[in-house]
């Protein structure tokens, strides 16, 4: 049996570190953590250690296209492909920031959507027979769906949007937030909520495409909510610890074989949640 692997991107600190933590324990395969900043990662790499854990590591800046490219030829070329994928790394300008808004919308949208939209390009493919694929969006996601125009939201729940569509609605996004429109184009005022409403609905768009292309596959992806989770992102106040917050994602991970569902859904809580 070939060894299996398991990567987490964005996993030197905060909830990707603890989805490493628990896949050492659980995932019955190698599992790599990995960290747009070497040192950063080499020394989360020794912090597991220093508690028992072995990880493996590997450079993966999701920003950089070449990044994501040599990363999945490595998995290809070592593993023969990916078992498990989770795509945790997403950044969030803090409440405080006084970075113009349309700044804010184009960083937070090329990370979390563009980014994650081209490890999944990329990663997809590789995905072996019996994958799971996990995109940790967040339950804000929803709020910024439900405050979408209703022209939006019918797009964003319909079932024949496709990754052109939304991708074009996501650029649309910015544009007009860069001009001070968002609001009149039906848009709420948050960047980080419509970057994760188009990670949600970019994992229901290509859990539909793995359904019809690859139907004898048994792949399963779906996006998630970790729920508030004291990290460098939410601060201390918030009530999950790290740990907690990986539990979700590593549940979608580890789904069994043979298991069909969940699949093209937003998980919370280990459960469906209403889009
Ligand atoms: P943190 O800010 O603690 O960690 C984010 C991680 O993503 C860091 O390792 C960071 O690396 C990495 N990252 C950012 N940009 C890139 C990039 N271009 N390439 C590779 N890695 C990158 O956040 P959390 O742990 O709280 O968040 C993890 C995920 O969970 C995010 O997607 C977030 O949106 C989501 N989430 C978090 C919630 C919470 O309450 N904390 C709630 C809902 C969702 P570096 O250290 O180099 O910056």
């Amino acid at each position: 049996m070939p060894t299996k692997v398991a990567v987490v991107t964005g996993s030197n600190k905060g909830i990707g570190l603890a989805i490493v933590k628990a896949l050492r324990k659980q995932f019955q395969g190698d599992v790599y953590l990995t960290a747009r900043d070497v040192c950063r990662g080499r020394a989360a790499l020794e912090s597991l250690a220093s508690e028992g854990i072995k990880a493996n590591f590997y450079q993966l800046d999701i920003n950089d296209l070449q990044s994501i490219k040599t990363a999945a030829s490595y998995f290809t070329d070592k593993y023969g492909g990916v078992d498990v994928l989770i795509n945790n790394a997403g950044i969030a300008f803090k409440v405080a920031d006084t970075a113009p808004f349309g700044v804010q919308a184009e960083e937070t949208l090329k990370t979390n959507y563009f980014a994650t939209r081209d490890m999944l390009t990329h990663f997809l493919p590789i995905i072996k027979d019996g994958g799971r694929v996990v995109n940790v969006s967040s339950f804000v996601s929803v709020r910024a769906l439900n405050q979408c125009s209703s022209a939006l939201q019918e797009r964003f729940r319909s079932e024949d949007i496709t990754e052109e569509e939304l991708s074009g609605l996501m650029q649309t996004f910015i544009k007009e937030a860069q001009t001070g429109q968002h609001k009149q184009g039906g848009w709420p005022d948050t960047a980080y909520g419509v970057s994760k409403t188009g990670l949600t609905v970019l994992s229901m768009i290509l859990a539909r495409c793995l359904s019809k292309e690859r139907p004898k596959d048994g792949i399963l992806l779906s996006a998630c909510c970790p729920g508030l989770v004291g990290t460098d992102m939410a601060g201390p106040k918030a009530p999950k610890s790290p740990a907690e917050g990986a539990e979700t994602p590593v549940y979608l991970a580890l789904l069994p074989p043979g298991a069909t569902e969940p699949h093209g859904k937003f998980v919370s809580d280990k459960k469906v949640q209403t889009w």
